[in-house]
């Protein structure tokens, strides 16, 4: 390539020029020349520096600039930094050099710059934790935000030339984080851009194709619109309301979306364009004129009354302002009516940059940006939606699984949604989980099943005496606390045990039982234990006691255990026991009522509880006690209104018998995955199956399956085992086959 210098020369000195010219308005006394001093600056130190394309470096941070000015509205120190903003990272200029010459403020933000720069270089896994970076920087001035969001429009709008692996990362990030961030912020003419650009850079034959068929079909919807405006224009002068009528479509990638998601041609979406009516008023007449042109409007065309959007009342949190309609045309068409002033549209374009243009005319430019700055920072710190989770939000379906953290130090921890003070424990250490006695969260004492927000700090409180117990599987969800938990009860179970073993051998030594392989056995079917570590385990608990043992050595001598059972049923508890037993099961059963009584009870079908789930009693007029899960959905309602009907009920333990339950399976759909879901529930875990029904939409496959399980321990290793068979995405218990039970 040849280079002609002093043509070069001559269009940096236009777009320098270019530049003032279009922050003349703004400047103060002094300004301009800080703005060359800081223009000087930044060309020497990228003088030999060539962007991609082969311009001179100096372009870029001059764009820039301008974009700053013309298109966010910012001032002249976001005029300087912007020119500065590449300097320290990439020439041997320092900090400190530029503190000097600008003062603090100035380099604090250029400083914001260079860090948030690095901050991004990362990819793509870490972006959230990116993001919250940003906003750390944000903290100091929100113009470090602003700025990077007109670097990265220049840098979207450049694209072309940088290869091919660069465009789409860097286009990726840009759909993620900087086009939601201009659309949180109100600059929607940016937004806009970032987003077609986006389109452009990923997928470029769509991408002309709708831009080809936007323009094929402007001929013709200007001819549409010409008519449809006709009589309201007329309508509009005789009330002598100054007007402008446009007809904006909408943007490629918006179209793009709307073709994708209803998964349509171009030609169907039907609301390609909207009609925009603009007029001038006096701004304390800005609502009833609004309002009187949307009679107008209504006059001639029939509204849709669910299309109507009244943002002018109560706009919109990031400062849109407009009344919307949709109405019938006469060819049978619904058109999108905005109805806004001249004021609100800037708004809706530019965002808050416009905003300070009509505020106050007394006050400086200056001081109305701050107020501006003031705002975009509460935009984002605002507390009902935190910037994660609009990330989140925009990330749509896709990621919603999971919710961001902190430490109290800041660090990020990534957990699935749904998460417990005791899951971020154990996420950070399994000793810490273990010790867990509850949290702070947010600054705030909670319990250890306390559920987690996005965006949560906590600080994890432990205490030596802690131990993990069995309830501290019903509440976390993340598989790393489950299996550790898991891993800590069996390391304590056969702690235990093993001292159980020790108490037992002493203890019948002392009342001179001769403890042999048969007397282990007697002493089994006793105590009704499974195995002799149970029975270990039951002694080293305390729960076979000096006593216990006494009484087993009376019993022993005078019958065998087996008849003695069955000559002794006398109760409700023992016949259930009894024909537990029979079936050769062990253990346990629902206790119902103050006195935790065995009473006969039948398991709702509503919500088909488990041994092991948290469970009460309902008193039903017609069918006796029904068993209800709390977590049922009718349990509120029955709570609530008939509470005296209501009886406590508990499980004991687990049960070998078996209870029907369902399984919700979310997958990608492949040849065979039903018959590997089927083999993995019937064969592996030899768990019967009631009934199964799977239905696949658009590779996209869910089954209901019916199938008896145990316990929830059961179940939840089926859902383990399940989550493993390739293509499963998620399983979970649904509980409502029907709401009558
Ligand atoms: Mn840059």
């Amino acid at each position: 390539m040849v280079i002609d210098v002093e043509e070069e020369r001559k269009e940096i000195i236009n777009r320098y020029r270019r530049l003032l010219r279009k922050a003349k308005p703004i400047l103060k006394e002094g300004d301009a020349k800080l703005i060359k001093r800081a223009f000087t600056i930044s060309m020497e130190a990228h003088k030999e520096m060539r962007r991609k394309s082969g311009e001179p470096y100096i372009f870029h941070p001059l764009s820039v600039a301008e974009i700053c000015v013309e298109e966010i509205g910012l001032g002249t120190t976001s005029i300087i930094a912007a020119l500065l903003h590449d300097v320290v990272e990439d020439t041997d200029i320092q900090l400190k050099d530029l503190e000097q010459i600008f003062g603090k403020k100035i380099a604090k933000i250029i400083d914001g710059l260079t860090k948030i720069k690095g901050v991004f270089e990362y990819g793509t896994s870490a972006q959230a934790e990116n993001f919250r970076k940003m906003l750390f920087t944000l903290s100091e001035d929100v113009r470090v935000i602003l700025i990077k969001l007109a670097d990265r429009l220049h840098n979207m709008r450049t694209l072309e030339s940088m290869p091919r692996n660069k465009q789409l990362r860097v286009s990726s990030e840009t759909i993620y984080l900087y086009a939601p961030l201009a659309h949180r912020l109100g600059l929607n003419a940016i937004k806009t851009e970032l987003e077609d650009l986006y389109l452009r850079f990923t997928d470029y034959p769509v991408y002309r194709d709708i831009s080809n068929k936007i323009d094929e079909s402007r001929a013709s919807r200007n001819k549409f619109i010409k008519q449809f405006v006709q009589p309201i224009k007329e309508e509009l002068d005789k009330l002598n309301v100054e007007c402008e009528i446009k007809s904006r479509p909408k943007s490629i990638f918006s179209i793009y979306n709307k073709m994708r998601k209803q998964n349509i041609p171009f030609e169907e979406v039907y609301d390609l364009f909207a009609v925009r009516i603009i007029i001038d008023t006096p701004l304390e007449q800005e609502k009833s004129y609004c309002w009187q042109v949307y009679s107008i409007v209504t006059d001639y065309y029939t509204p849709n009354p669910d299309r109507l959007r009244d943002w002018i009342s109560t706009p919109k949190g990031n400062g849109y302002e407009s009344l919307h309609t949709t109405v019938m045309a006469k060819n049978g068409q619904w058109v999108e009516v905005q109805i806004r002033t001249r004021r609100m549209d800037e708004i809706a374009e530019k965002g808050y940059a416009a905003h300070w243009k009509y505020k106050d005319n007394g006050s400086s430019h200056e001081s109305n940006l701050e107020k501006w700055l003031v705002k975009v920072r509460e935009l984002l710190e605002k507390q009902d939606l935190t910037a994660l989770e609009f990330v989140d939000d925009f990330r749509g379906n896709l990621f919603n699984e999971e919710i961001f953290v902190f430490t109290p130090k800041g660090e990020l921890k990534t957990l699935p949604i749904g998460a417990t003070a005791l899951d971020f424990a154990f996420d950070i250490h399994t000793d810490i989980g273990a010790k867990c006695i509850g949290a702070k969260v947010n600054q705030k004492l909670v319990p250890i099943n306390h559920t987690l927000k996005n965006g949560d700090q906590i600080e994890i409180l432990t205490s030596s005496k802690q131990k993990p117990n069995e309830d501290w599987l019903r509440f976390v969800i993340s598989p790393k606390a489950k299996s550790k938990i898991k891993e800590l009860l069996k390391e304590d179970k056969r702690n235990v045990a093993d001292d159980g073993k020790e108490i037992l051998l002493r203890k019948t030594k002392q009342l001179k039982i001769d403890v042999s392989s048969r007397v282990y056995e007697q002493m089994r079917d006793y105590f009704k234990v499974n195995s002799q570590f149970e029975l270990h385990y039951r002694v080293g608990k305390g729960l076979i006691t000096l006593n216990d043992f006494k009484r087993f050595k009376e019993f022993k001598p005078s019958s065998p255990l087996k008849n003695k059972a069955h000559s002794e049923i006398t109760d409700v508890k023992s016949i259930e026991q009894e024909i537990n037993k029979v079936k050769g099961r062990y253990e346990d059963i629902l206790l119902i009522g103050e006195d935790m009584d065995v009473v006969e009870y039948k398991l709702a079908k509503c919500c088909t509880p488990i041994p092991g789930d948290e469970v009460f009693g309902f008193v039903t007029v017609n069918e006796g006690i029904k068993i209800h899960r709390t977590t049922c959905p009718n349990a509120t309602e029955l709570l609530a209104n008939q509470g005296n009907r209501v009886i406590k009920a508990k499980w004991t333990s687990q049960h070998e018998v078996a209870f029907l339950t369902g399984l919700k399976v979310i997958g990608t759909d492949r040849v065979g995955l039903i018959n590997d879901v089927s083999k993995v529930i019937s064969e592996e875990l030899k768990v019967n199956m009631s009934s199964l029904s799977f239905k696949t939409d658009q590779g996209i496959f869910s089954g209901e399956i019916m199938l008896y399980v145990n316990d929830t321990r059961h179940l939840e290793m089926l859902i383990e085992k399940l989550e493993k068979v390739e293509g499963v995405v998620k399983v979970s218990r649904f509980d409502s086959r029907n709401n009558n039970g």
